[in-house]
């Protein structure tokens, strides 16, 4: 993972550290620092230099017009987002492909899992492509398939425990896991409605099997009036995940050990420097820090949320937020009548989102000029129809 240095208010580029740089003056063979990396751009692509990659994607983008959406994340770049037809959070960003059945084509700027859930929230006719396939999650790779099953068969092998557990999944996993919690009578949520959707949960059975995200769980049960002697942690690698029976019994929720890369970096003690530094700041963070940050912090909320509640803020209020580097720069970008700054003073940006380079886009794009579709994300069939059933569960509970 890329990091550089920053003072509170403003970036201060780290020493031989291009991370936070504007990226799109950087070749991509620059950037990306090993050839895997950059394995399947076409050489063509790699020394193409920002102002024509930029002439490259407009030039793309007029010629395809309505047949083509392109969807940006709020954790991408600025290079990236200045060409996104929609911007927002993965699920927000899904839902808003199916609301633009003209377009043929949907480009996600954002990671693996969230242009799987927007192919399978798209309508037939609709392509998803996500321009770099190497754009996954860290999160959502702590939790694979096959220990998530071994995990199911371990409890439903436990007395007083087998059948009385529901799945529940983060947004950020594999469209594998969305399915497997859609035949298991399971749902998904995302970090805005975690609570209403573990609500569901409790309402049908005794306990929640949540996953990938241990701290999103452990916040939302605190929230909903659980103490963390209520929570256990599965870990894939341990016995019965490092649980005794009598463990499992006891708890409501299990979480599984999977963690953000990204918000577990921030600590309480940037939340108290913050204070100190600038008394009456607002410390909003996101659900994904652990239980003591968000303890510590006066709010904390999604990655909409965070952006809502700065934009609705005063002028001249100041905001520290435990979140992504670039969606907190562009905030600050945007408000220039708030102190807006990242929690964190080494900035460590998601390294996977930052995967997608212009030049990616400007491949694809081309591609699709010449009626070639390159990276398309395509669910398979029957995993897309039970991981709908899981996203449709979710939206009846909200
Ligand atoms: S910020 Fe964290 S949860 Fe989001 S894509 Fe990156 S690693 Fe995954």
């Amino acid at each position: 993972m890329t990091t550089t240095t920053m003072a509170p208010e403003k970036l201060t580029p780290g020493k031989g550290c291009d991370a936070d740089r504007s990226l799109a003056d950087l070749l991509i063979r620059t950037e990306m620092g090993t050839k895997s990396q950059v394995s399947h751009l076409p050489k063509r692509y790699m020394g193409l230099e920002a102002t024509e990659l930029d002439e490259r994607i407009e030039a793309a983008r007029k010629t395809l017009g309505d047949r083509l959406v392109i969807l940006g994340h709020h954790y991408q770049r600025d290079e990236i987002i200045q060409y996104a037809d929609l911007r927002g959070d993965s699920f927000k960003l899904a839902k808003a492909a199916a609301a633009r059945p003209e377009a043929e084509f949907i480009v996600f700027c954002g990671v693996h899992f969230m242009a799987e859930s927007t192919d399978i929230l798209s309508a037939e006719h609709q392509t998803t492509i996500l321009p770099n396939m190497s754009a996954g999650c860290s999160m959502a790779d702590m939790a694979s398939t096959e220990d998530v099953l071994q995990c199911w068969d371990d409890l439903q092998g436990v007395e007083g425990v087998a059948g009385k557990v529901m799945p529940a999944t983060y947004m950020n996993s594999t469209a594998a896991l969305k399915a497997f919690c859609g035949i298991n009578g399971g749902l998904v949520c995302t970090s805005s409605n975690a609570q209403a959707v573990i609500r569901w949960a409790l309402d049908r059975r005794e306990k929640v099997l949540f996953f990938p995200d241990q701290h999103l769980g452990r916040n939302t049960a605190r929230k909903m009036g659980y103490s963390v002697d209520d929570t256990l942690v599965w870990d894939p690698f341990q016995p019965l995940g490092g649980n005794s029976e009598d463990d499992l019994r006891r708890a409501t929720f299990i979480l599984w050990k999977g963690h953000c890369s990204v918000h577990k970096r921030f600590t309480v003690e940037q939340v108290r420097q913050a204070r100190e530094r600038h008394p009456g700041i607002n410390v909003m963070v996101h659900p994904e820090c652990t239980m003591e940050v968000v303890d510590e912090a006066d709010y904390d909320g999604s990655t909409e949320q965070i952006i809502k509640s700065v934009s609705e803020a005063p002028p001249g209020s100041k905001w520290a937020i435990g979140t992504e580097i670039n969606l907190v720069n562009r905030l600050a970008h945007e408000h220039p009548d708030k102190l807006v700054y990242c929690l964190d003073p080494v900035i460590c940006p998601c390294a996977t989102m930052y995967r997608i380079h212009p030049a990616y886009l400007a491949w694809v794009l081309e591609g699709l000029v010449e009626g070639n579709v390159v990276n398309q994300i395509k669910v398979d069939d029957e995993v897309a129809h039970w991981a709908r059933v899981a996203l449709e569960r979710m939206l009846a509970t909200t």
